[in-house]
């Protein structure tokens, strides 16, 4: 079958629709009255009140397309096919009324009958909680389900850390052996291991339980379904493409990045990380400012910050020396702002708010450069050629510069760069924000925040042969 992106977002909320369940836009991704978390992770996040009992919903069926920010990702951008910053979350609900058998049902129907997606039941498979004794007897019941298809999986238990939880059975896709990552004899060559084969685009989640703040698990008043695939990757196996990247949710992105740089996507691994990194990043920015998170120091803003100077610095690895990102912005608002208005109607306070960023950022890099000038004529006077790890560290960690482009420049005027001495001061950083982040668990505070920081400190990515010459003072 061929279906755009669009086509396959509604055909899910008109199935659901047609099973009785009441669909509700999507929230925003700025989390309402919960301290817990940084970003709506998952379309469950904003329906937390319904599924504890502490508000009760107009019908106890619902679904809906639900854009979700996750951070614990950002690293696998571009690495894997299948992960994003910002990504759409379709789920339905049961809240107390529908269960196991009903989900599964409706989950298969929608991937396998001729009527909706018509996947080939030869290629999915449903991994299960191996407690859960119920699940592969319902699977076991589906039409041309295969039995041999059921993976049980002792991580199948979702668990947010607070909240509703219970055991899951997540359905994957098989994109074919040429897919396949890894050795054939890999103990993770498996529906649910660490592969590129076996891609997981379902996860339906039967909270029985609600994860309590003292750690306990306490019994919900009534049982409950959560649901939520990615629409990204199913559109990405409905369009047969190799990632998420080549689907009509990014290509057009990707496209504009071509003509800005005058570089072709498909061409070389190294650069095709950096347009599928800045296509993704892009939208997570322009959505959660269009939300009305804005750049900033720290919380949802340092994310912001971190994501745009990743996007810039990858730009110039394509080549890209002007302002550019918020050119961006109207191709998606052509791509997803039928569904979401809020990035057209927003769209020039975006614009506005990723140029002003980046024209900063442009500056804290050219800064960064004087800085580094400064220290090369200081030391040629005294004829030394290593410029010290302290003062590399001081250019990472003041001006964004990554070790790669530091030794880069500063071995075109003939410096080295102490490295040993690098790693040392790079190492002080991580222990102190480890220890920040402890005094912030200790405090009960989300350490989200904590752990992008230290994560995304770690993967502004830039490497050795793309770096010369890209950046000039
Ligand atoms: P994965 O194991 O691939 O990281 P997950 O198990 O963390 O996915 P869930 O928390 O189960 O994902 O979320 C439900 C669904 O949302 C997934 O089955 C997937 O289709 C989609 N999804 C999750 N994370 C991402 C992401 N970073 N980018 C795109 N889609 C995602
Ligand atoms: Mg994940
Ligand atoms: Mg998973
Ligand atoms: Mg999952």
């Amino acid at each position: 079958k061929q279906l755009t992106s669009s086509q396959i977002r509604q055909m899910y909320l008109d199935f659901f629709e047609s099973k009785k369940h009441d669909i509700i836009p999507s929230a925003s991704l700025i989390p309402v009255n919960d301290p817990t978390l940084l970003w709506i992770n998952a379309g469950v996040a904003p329906l937390k009140k319904y599924f504890d009992g502490s508000e009760v919903p107009n019908t106890p069926r619902i679904a809906n397309a639900q854009k979700c920010i996750r951070t614990n990702d950002i690293e696998n951008v571009g690495v894997t096919a299948r992960h994003h910053t910002l990504f759409e979350m379709l789920g339905n609900w049961s809240i107390g009324e529908y269960f196991k058998e009903e989900a599964i049902a409706w989950a298969w129907e929608f991937l396998t009958s001729e009527e909706w997606l018509a996947f080939d039941p030869e290629l999915l498979y449903a991994t299960y909680y191996p407690e859960d004794t119920v699940t592969p007897t319902i699977w076991k019941k589906q039409p041309r389900f295969i039995e041999t298809h059921l993976v049980p999986i002792e991580d199948n238990f979702w668990d947010i850390g607070a909240g509703p939880c219970g055991p899951d059975t997540e359905i994957f896709y098989d994109r074919g052996e040429e897919y396949l990552d890894i050795a054939e004899d890999d103990p993770e060559n498996f529906p649910g291991g660490e592969n590129e084969r076996y891609l997981e685009i379902w996860n339906l989640v039967f909270s029985e339980f609600n994860h309590m703040p003292d750690n306990s698990y306490q019994p919900l008043p009534h049982k409950n379904v959560d649901t939520g695939m990615g629409l990204e990757r199913v559109t990405s196996v409905m369009q047969n493409t190799a990632t998420n990247f080549e689907t009509d949710l990014f290509m057009p992105i990707i496209q504009t990045i071509e003509n800005l740089s005058g570089k072709k996507y498909g061409t070389a691994k190294e650069t095709d990380v950096s347009f599928k990194l800045i296509a993704d990043h892009i939208r997570a920015v322009s959505f959660a400012i269009g939300d009305g998170a804005l750049p900033s120091n720290e919380g949802r803003g340092y994310i912001l910050r971190r994501l745009l100077r990743r996007s810039v610095m990858h730009g110039q690895k394509l080549g890209i020396k002007d302002a550019f990102l918020a050119k961006l912005v109207p191709v998606i608002g052509n791509i997803m702002g039928e569904f979401y208005p809020e990035v057209v109607d927003n769209a020039a306070f975006i614009e506005k708010v990723i140029s002003a960023e980046e024209a900063k950022f442009h500056e804290t890099i050219n800064g960064g450069l004087e800085l580094l000038k400064e220290i090369m004529v200081e030391m040629e006077a005294k004829g030394e050629k290593v410029v010290s790890g302290r003062q590399a560290f001081k250019l990472y960690d003041t001006f964004g510069f990554p070790l790669e482009l530091t030794e880069e420049y500063a071995s075109e005027h003939g410096f080295s760069i102490d490295k040993d001495e690098f790693d040392v001061a790079m190492k002080e950083q991580r222990e102190r924000a480890r220890a920040a982040r402890h005094q912030a668990e200790s405090m009960n505070v989300q350490s989200e925040v904590y752990t992008s920081i230290t994560v995304e400190s770690e993967f502004v990515g830039y490497d050795h042969d793309t770096a010369n010459g890209t950046l000039n003072a």
